[in-house]
Formats: structure tokens, C-alpha cells, sequence
């Protein structure tokens, strides 16, 4: 591709201008940036894999990292309500069993 400012050719996934330091309108990684239900999905079943390709793509792909990151997040805040819920439970339990 070529750079909109001074028109020199550049990398294709470069957002800046080597020549010139302008700022590209990057089309691919817009077009695959698209906050995929999938990517949140995993995220949920797989928080720590969710974490990863949050930090590996909130510069790149702010929408699907915030997908695959609130999927993570939604994991882990499910994750602590059961295990209070089962806390709460076995106590309940415990005092009602004696
Ligand atoms: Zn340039």
C-alpha cells in the first residue's frame, strides 16, 4: 500500500509512514476486527486464553480483544458466585447436619 500523506511505498501492516511518520487507516485489520461472538465465547470457556489475545490485541483489534476480554470476564465473575454459592451451601449444610 502506499502512504496517503506523502505517497511512498510501505508495508502493508504498518499504521505508520516510515518516511514521513503519518498515520495509516490500516483496511485489513479493520475488516477482521469485527468483536466476534466467538472470540467472547472462548474467552468464557477459556478465561486465560480470553486474558492472552485481550492483551495481544487491544492496540491492533480493540473490538475483539474487548469481546474475548469481557468473555473472560464474564467466566471469572461466574466462577466466584459458584464457589460462594457452594461455599454458602456446604456452611448451610454443615449447621443444618448437626
Ligand atoms: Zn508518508
Amino acid at each position: 500500500m502506499y502512504c496517503k500523506n506523502c505517497g511512498s511505498m510501505i508495508d502493508d501492516n504498518t499504521n505508520v509512514c516510515p518516511k514521513c511518520g503519518a498515520t495509516q487507516n490500516n483496511n485489513v485489520s479493520e475488516t477482521n476486527d469485527n468483536g466476534g461472538f466467538l472470540w467472547g465465547l472462548l474467552g468464557c470457556c477459556v478465561p486465560i486464553a480470553g486474558l492472552i489475545l485481550f492483551l495481544v490485541w487491544k492496540d491492533t483489534k480493540p473490538k475483539t480483544a474487548k469481546a474475548a476480554g469481557i468473555g473472560a470476564l464474564v467466566s471469572v465473575i461466574i466462577g466466584v458466585i459458584w464457589y460462594v454459592f457452594v461455599f454458602v451451601l456446604s456452611i448451610g449444610i454443615g449447621i443444618s447436619g448437626y
